[in-house]
């Protein structure tokens, strides 16, 4: 199966997609861990990615399709895949479209996890890490606070933020998918690839929504 996910930050994306990579065995190939793997890594390309990613601006097309053509490339490349974050623009979304063609490729499905702005800003602004590197253990405000509000339960050290998950910067976030995503839903509905299900429930319940949603899709088209 080879699938994309679209869904603005914070939608839960990631954690739907990591869940399907793993129950339909897919490569999940989320580029915004690949950008932070970069700047962790202090490659060229990372340091070229990192003031984008840290203002929470998109990095430009061609630094993200080289990123995507990279792994591809690879001998090991995925044949089934699950994309996570990528395309984000209609430029990268056509190239997508003849990198796959020209590698033998055929997409199942895109799926747009919708959730509505408010709601996105209130989940993310309630994430929290530890900021010591070798514990990092992770909190939510409202579903897993720490015992002591800004303190590590595990380690003792600060929680901090990540740059990007900060409310001011999340709006900014949701401007730039807002700016750009309706363009890309309507390519994949034009190409009768969409697959829309609500974001909104609890995590289960949504996996479900998807899988039927996905198994209606495929079953219609064949
Ligand atoms: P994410 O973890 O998917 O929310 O991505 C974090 C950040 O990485 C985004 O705010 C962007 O700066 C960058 N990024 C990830 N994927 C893309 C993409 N497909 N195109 C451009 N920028 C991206």
């Amino acid at each position: 199966m080879r699938l994309i996910f679209i869904g603005p930050p914070g939608s839960g994306k990631g954690t739907q997609a990591k869940r399907l990579s793993e129950r339909l065995d897919l490569l999940h190939f989320a580029t915004g861990d690949l950008l932070r793997d970069a700047i962790r890594n202090d490659t060229d390309a990372g340091r070229l990615a990192s003031t984008y990613v840290d203002a929470g601006q998109l990095v430009p097309d061609h630094v993200v399709n080289e990123f995507v053509k990279e792994v591809f490339s690879l001998k090991q490349g995925p044949e089934h895949f699950v994309m996570d974050g990528y395309p984000r623009t209609i430029g990268q979304a056509k190239w997508f479209d003849k990198f796959l063609k020209q590698e033998h490729l055929d997409l199942d499905a895109v799926i747009f996890l919708s959730v509505a702005d408010e709601e996105i800003i209130k989940r993310i602004s309630a994430r929290w890490s530890c900021s010591q590197p070798s514990c990092r253990t992770t909190y939510n405000t409202a579903s897993k606070p720490p015992k002591k509000a800004g303190v590590c339960d595990a380690c003792g050290s600060a929680l901090s933020q990540r740059e990007d998950d900060k409310a001011e910067t999340v709006r900014k976030r949701l401007d730039i998918f807002h700016a750009s995503y309706d363009e890309l839903l309507e390519h994949y509905r034009k190409q009768g690839m969409l697959v829309e299900v609500p974001g909104v429930g609890n995590i289960e319940d949504i996996y479900r929504s998807i899988e039927a949603a996905l198994k209606q899709s495929v079953q219609a088209k064949a």
